[in-house]
């Protein structure tokens, strides 16, 4: 399959980042044959033990944009506008994303994303989709991707999305590091209730408990997908339904009741690990081939900004922008594109495990809730001069790596311009009694 000036462009994996990259590149002109280990998932559903709904969010939709896709993406997701928190013992209430309050970040099925950009990438002209294939390694001297059972194909250009256990990574000779977090999560499910949304579809919901976090996502069907993290040595601690019941009553007495099949699912539902991955270069240059890595392959990163495959699809973006900038040359493209991306995926890769803390132990606070009515309230009041990393993530398409340094020069400024915390208190406090 020759691609752009004869070259035979290979993408591993027809995840959410090599559908996209395989739409941007037949767009281009580039002819690209996509190998994927599973079977076709329009055609045998989805596999399971991968999360079931996931948040998409600025960047996502930029990129969706770029192809036409982000009206698409948006019918099939359900806008979330706030995240709810539900503490122990107390009244849940609702945490704005937005100092406007009208930002949103959007709930959708991974498999009904992952399914409508594998159409778009059927409908591109020069996408060939070759599904049930499962890639061993690539030889970058021979310019060959290795096939299970032993088959091979030649190609000029290896681009591997092939997630965060990347075959492709493993058969380089790479720098990597992985990091486990040592807990895991199980997804359950919150059906309908009377036909309805159990719980208020407009949220993001967490049940911030310490040790252990469950969060609900909405779904199109009106039902919620849950999601525990707890340690992984702790899930196998709960082996009786009753145990497991008794747990959730505890734990999560509010939500425990909306979970008819809670026992059936939790015996039923794996637990899924949580990884960082740290590679470094991303891309290989051998005799026969340039090979690079892109999306979770290249940097995995914990799920706690919900901002995994929104930063995979910036991935994509800057491939194909660089591409443009050297006239098609790959080599000097994909060094372009490494060099450009590795300091924004190390930084979301940090702001998201600093995320998890946040929403493990901090958002049930009241002085977390009246700090952020307080970032707010100056959000509003020094419009696009102060604007919280949440918004800097979430609502922007910033540069992650610009954002701890423009929320350090940010803060720095506010402590010159209030006289110390007593100021900042009065702020929140007057910012919490108008709520
Ligand atoms: P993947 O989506 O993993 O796709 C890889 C593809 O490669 C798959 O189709 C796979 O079958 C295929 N493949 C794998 N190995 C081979 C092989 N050897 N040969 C051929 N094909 C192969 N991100 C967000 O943006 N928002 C969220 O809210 C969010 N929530 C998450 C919640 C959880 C619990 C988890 C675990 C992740 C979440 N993420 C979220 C992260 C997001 O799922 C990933 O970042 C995203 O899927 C990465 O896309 P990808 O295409 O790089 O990899």
């Amino acid at each position: 399959m020759a691609g752009d000036g004869g070259q035979r462009v290979a993408i591993i994996g027809a995840g959410l980042a090599g559908c996209l990259l395989a739409v941007l590149l037949g767009r281009r002109g580039v002819p690209v044959t996509v190998y994927e280990r599973r079977p076709d998932p329009r055609v045998h559903g989805a596999e399971r033990g991968r999360s079931i709904n996931m948040a998409i969010s600025a960047r996502g939709l930029a990129a969706l944009e770029e192809v036409g896709m982000r009206e698409e993406a948006l019918k099939l997701a359900l806008p979330m506008h706030g995240r709810m928190v539900h503490p122990l013992g107390g009244e849940q209430n609702l945490q704005p994303y937005s100092a406007d309050g009208v930002r949103a970040i959007n709930s959708i099925g991974r498999a009904d994303l992952n399914r409508s950009l594998l159409d778009t990438a059927d409908d591109t002209p020069g996408v060939t989709l070759r599904f049930s294939q499962r890639v061993t390694g690539v030889d970058a001297d021979a310019g060959t991707i290795l096939f299970e059972g032993g088959g091979t194909e030649r190609a000029d250009v290896v681009l591997a999305a092939d997630g965060a256990y990347s075959a492709v990574r493993r058969s380089l000779d790479l720098d990597v590091g992985t990091d486990f977090l040592e807990h895991g999560y199980k997804e359950l499910t919150m059906p309908p209730k009377d036909g309805d949304f159990a719980l208020d579809p407009d949220a993001l919901h967490i049940w911030p408990r310490g040790g252990s976090m469950m969060i609900a996502l909405p779904n199109l069907d009106r039902s919620f997908t849950c999601t525990l993290f707890w340690p992984k040595e702790d899930f196998g601690a709960l082996d009786t339904p009753e145990k497991v019941t008794a747990f959730f009553r505890r734990e999560y007495p509010d939500a425990v009741d909306l979970m008819p099949d809670l026992t059936g699912d939790f015996a039923r539902n794996p637990v899924g690990s949580l990884v960082t991955v740290r590679a470094w270069p991303w891309t290989r240059r051998g005799d026969g081939a340039v090979v690079a890595l892109l999306g979770d392959a290249a940097h995995a990163i914990v799920p706690f900004f919900g901002q995994g495959a929104n930063c995979a699809f910036e991935d994509c973006i800057e491939i194909d922008r660089c591409l443009t900038e050297t006239g098609g040359d790959w080599a000097r493209a994909l060094s372009r594109y490494q060099e450009r991306r590795k300091a924004n995926t190390d930084a979301i890769a940090d702001l998201s495990l600093d995320n998890f803390i946040e929403m493990r132990d901090r958002v049930a606070s009241p002085v977390y809730r009246a700090k952020q009515a307080a970032t707010h309230s100056l959000e509003r009041r020094l419009a696009g001069r102060y604007v919280s990393r949440y918004e800097l993530v979430s609502f922007t398409t910033m540069p992650y790596a610009e954002i701890p340094a423009r929320i350090r020069r940010q803060n720095l400024i506010l402590g010159g311009a209030v006289a110390g915390g007593a100021a900042l208190l009065g702020l929140a406090a007057r910012a919490l009694s108008r709520r």
